[in-house]
């Protein structure tokens, strides 16, 4: 683990470009339509994670993999421009750069389509490269867009070296129990902590048996967010629930990104989940406050005005 002041975060994940489509409306099937706008943004669950955990100040790696093509050097500018180590960012020959095709109607409805590109080529091998900075990372984040095999290695490294693992297991998919068998701090939702756990969250007592279920699986704590409702954090010492901050929210996309970004800056300094899990909420509810993803990240200025 690290000795410096500074946490060390390291993010194992996905990056994507999303493109946003505007249009009146969806087009029918082999029809052709104009659409009034189109934006490009920087995305991916693990993309995300590094830019919340530099925004707010740490010293942070991203292990990616993008393609040879020209928003493949776009993104590893971009995270450049964030402060992020982007040296461990592969580039892929034969396949693109993670793309998501967004299409938003006038009535704000979505139909999106993704290719996860190089996102899938994440490999072991480009894991056991940056074993190095994993092993002197103070925690090691990963999530469900690349390949699991990858994730599992990362968590192997970084058990054997006393770094932190949190596991975001989203999008919702199964898990295999040998990579919640390498996890710290497990950062579901509702649906996700229901697929993993085969239990419904309709009460208190609900989400605790499912995080139980986690727990005997061999997942040390559980964070499970619960959007506006807040956090609720089970460990050793039971079960707290931290609520949500009151905010106008006007986009909750990220929120969980943020969350788990600002949850491994705050555990790095911090001696519990329940107290890095508050800070971890301020940092989201930022974000939704304002449209977007990435651009919706706070600063660690912006989080201590919040909290003054
Ligand atoms: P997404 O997939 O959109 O990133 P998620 O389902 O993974 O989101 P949520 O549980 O919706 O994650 O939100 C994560 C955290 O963000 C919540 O635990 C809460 O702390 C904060 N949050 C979300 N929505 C709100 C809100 N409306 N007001 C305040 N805080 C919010």
């Amino acid at each position: 683990m690290s000795e410096s002041k500074t946490p060390r975060i390291c993010v194992v994940g996905s990056a994507n470009i999303d493109l946003i489509f505007r249009t009146p409306r969806m087009p029918a099937l082999g029809e052709t339509i104009a659409g009034t706008a189109l934006h490009q943004c920087m995305g991916g669950k693990g993309a995300n994670q590094a830019v919340v955990a530099a925004r707010l100040g740490g010293e942070v790696t991203f292990i990616a993999s993008v393609g040879s093509d020209a928003f493949g050097a776009e993104s590893i500018s971009a995270y450049e421009a964030e402060g992020i180590d982007a040296s461990y960012i592969s580039r892929a020959s034969d396949q693109p750069t993670g793309t998501a095709a967004i299409f938003v109607d006038d009535e704000a409805e979505n139909c999106i389509i993704v290719v996860a590109g190089a996102n899938a080529l994440l490999s072991p091998e480009s894991i056991r490269a940056a074993a190095n900075v994993i092993e002197q990372s103070d925690a090691v984040l990963c999530q469900l867009e690349t390949p699991v095999d990858a994730a599992v290695e990362a968590f192997r490294i970084a058990r054997a070296a006393n770094t932190t693992t949190i596991l975001t297991p989203a999008p919702a998919k199964s898990v295999t129990d040998e990579l919640l068998s390498l996890c710290d701090v497990c950062v579901p939702n509702k649906t996700e902590i229901t697929l993993i756990s085969g239990i419904a969250i309709e009460s208190e007592d609900d989400a605790i048996r499912a995080a139980e279920v986690l727990r005997a699986k061999g997942v040390k704590q559980v964070a499970l967010t619960l959007g506006s409702e807040g956090v609720l954090v089970l460990d050793d010492f039971g079960q707290t629930k931290i609520p949500a901050m009151k905010v106008a929210a006007v986009d909750t996309t990220g929120a969980g990104d943020a969350f788990t970004g600002g949850l491994a800056m705050s555990l790095a300094g911090s001696p519990g989940l329940a107290d890095a899990a508050r800070r971890a909420a301020i940092v989201a509810a930022i974000s939704v406050t304002k449209i977007g993803t990435q651009t919706s990240f706070p600063t660690l200025e912006e989080v201590e005005a919040w909290t003054t």
